[in-house]
C-alpha cells in the first residue's frame, strides 16, 4: 500500500504552529495535545511529527528512533493522566473504513469514565 500525505491537514498546520494546541506533550518525534472536541473527559491526541497518513503507514516507513519515541510519547500521556485509575481506551482510526477525519496518524487516548464496549454491532 502507498500512501500520499497532504500536508494541508490540520494536525500538519499544528505541527507548523499555524495552528494553536492545547500541548500535554512533546517529544523529538512525537507530539500529544488535547482533543478539541473531547468525547470523554481525557481525550488526548498523540501524533508523530513525521509525514504519516496513519498507523499502517507509519509501521511500514518510520525509522526506529520514531516508532521507539512515539510508543514511548503514548506511554509518558498515559502516566501524566493518570490512566492507571480506572483504566482507558487507545483508537487510531485509518481510512474510509475506520473513518478517519484527519489524515495524519494520531492514536485517541480516552478515559475518565466507563467508556462502553468497543463497537456497537452493525
Ligand atoms: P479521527 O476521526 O480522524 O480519528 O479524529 C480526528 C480528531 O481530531 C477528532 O476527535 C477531532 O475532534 C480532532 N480535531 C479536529 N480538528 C482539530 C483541531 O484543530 N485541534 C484539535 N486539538 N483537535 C482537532
Amino acid at each position: 500500500m502507498r500512501y500520499t500525505y497532504d500536508d494541508q491537514n490540520i494536525f500538519a498546520k499544528i505541527l507548523r504552529g499555524e495552528i494553536p494546541n492545547d500541548t500535554v506533550l512533546e517529544t523529538e518525534h512525537s507530539l500529544a495535545f488535547n482533543d478539541i472536541q473531547p468525547q470523554a473527559p481525557l481525550h488526548v491526541l498523540v501524533i508523530p511529527k513525521g509525514p504519516y497518513v496513519c498507523y499502517d503507514h507509519f509501521a511500514q516507513t518510520a525509522s526506529d528512533a520514531e516508532i521507539a519515541d512515539y510508543t514511548r510519547a503514548i506511554g509518558e500521556v498515559c502516566k501524566l493522566k493518570g490512566v492507571e485509575n480506572g483504566g482507558f481506551r487507545m483508537i487510531s482510526n485509518a481510512g474510509e473504513n475506520g473513518v478517519q477525519e484527519v489524515p495524519h496518524l494520531h492514536v485517541h487516548i480516552l478515559g475518565g469514565r466507563p467508556l462502553g464496549r468497543m463497537l456497537e454491532k452493525p
